[in-house]
């Protein structure tokens, strides 16, 4: 759940060549670069949730095809347990200042547009790790459904997504929805959840709080919530593509709710 900032992205990145021992690097579908590295039976689990979660998905297929058009590569690394903080999943950058949009500019970043390198950990069950939710949530993994594995692979794919298309703006974790990353990540991530029935969704980046009711026009009409939508539209024309109908099979769909599907 963690978007890493730069004071944190010292790390190490593996080469396809320089994979330890016993471990295994995948080319996801053979389009754009998405590796999956670890070892084999991790890398068949990340591949296996891939194809039977996300790709086919609506919401999901759509942020995969806009990584593979826009990828030039993509490390999606399974590290073990123990190795790293426990605030898996995670998504680091290779080069900060590319992951952001041109014109962003903040503290530590100032955005060039032009895309990074990005990579994902996730811990070796792939799952959510019980620190990870206690950290963020104060909470157990199992009280919150979004911190599904699955849910939590698409979250971290919308934080790859964006920074290896140059289009982050901010990484605010504040309790509300607003223009920043993690509300970016939640907001599709609530798409795809509704898509595939999710009992509740996610309401805010650090609470364990429901969207109670998940009513897309209801979300769109609160203060601020339509110009966020509109980001994301605008950042994501996949997405807006294959969402912006009412036959998408998304009962969330705020975008839907904001172009009714006009351009
Ligand atoms: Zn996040």
């Amino acid at each position: 759940m963690t978007l890493m900032r730069r004071q944190s992205l010292v790390k190490f990145l593996l080469e396809p060549s320089e994979v330890e021992m016993g471990q295994i690097t995948v080319n996801y579908k053979n389009r754009g670069r998405i590796f999956v590295n670890g070892e084999k039976r991790y890398a068949d689990q990340c591949v296996d949730l891939l194809d039977r979660w996300i790709l086919c998905s609506c919401v999901g297929g759509a942020i995969l095809e806009e990584i593979f058009n826009g990828s030039k590569e993509l490390d999606f690394n399974i590290v073990p347990s123990g190795f790293i903080t426990g605030l898996e999943p995670e998504t680091r950058l290779k080069s900060p200042d590319d992951g952001y949009a041109l014109g962003y500019k903040s503290d530590v970043v100032t955005g060039t547009g032009v895309g990074t390198r990005a990579t994902i950990t996730l811990t070796d069950t792939l799952s959510v790790s019980e620190a990870a939710c206690s950290s963020i949530l104060h909470v157990p993994c199992d009280a919150v459904v979004y911190m599904r594995t699955e849910f939590g692979l698409m979250h971290e794919l919308v934080h790859a997504n964006r920074a290896l298309r140059g289009k982050m703006r901010t990484v605010s974790q504040g309790d509300h929805m607003k223009n920043s990353e993690e509300a970016i990540a939640i907001l599709i991530t609530n798409m795809l959840m509704s898509e595939k029935g999710a009992a509740a969704l996610r309401k805010n980046y650090d609470t364990a709080e429901r969207l109670d009711p998940p009513d897309p026009v209801l979300f769109k009409n609160q203060p601020g919530n339509e110009a966020l939508i509109n980001q994301v539209a605008t950042d994501h024309p996949t997405l807006k593509a294959k969402t912006n109908t009412d036959t998408a099979p998304v009962p969330f769909n705020p975008i839907y709710a904001v172009f009714h599907g006009k351009p």
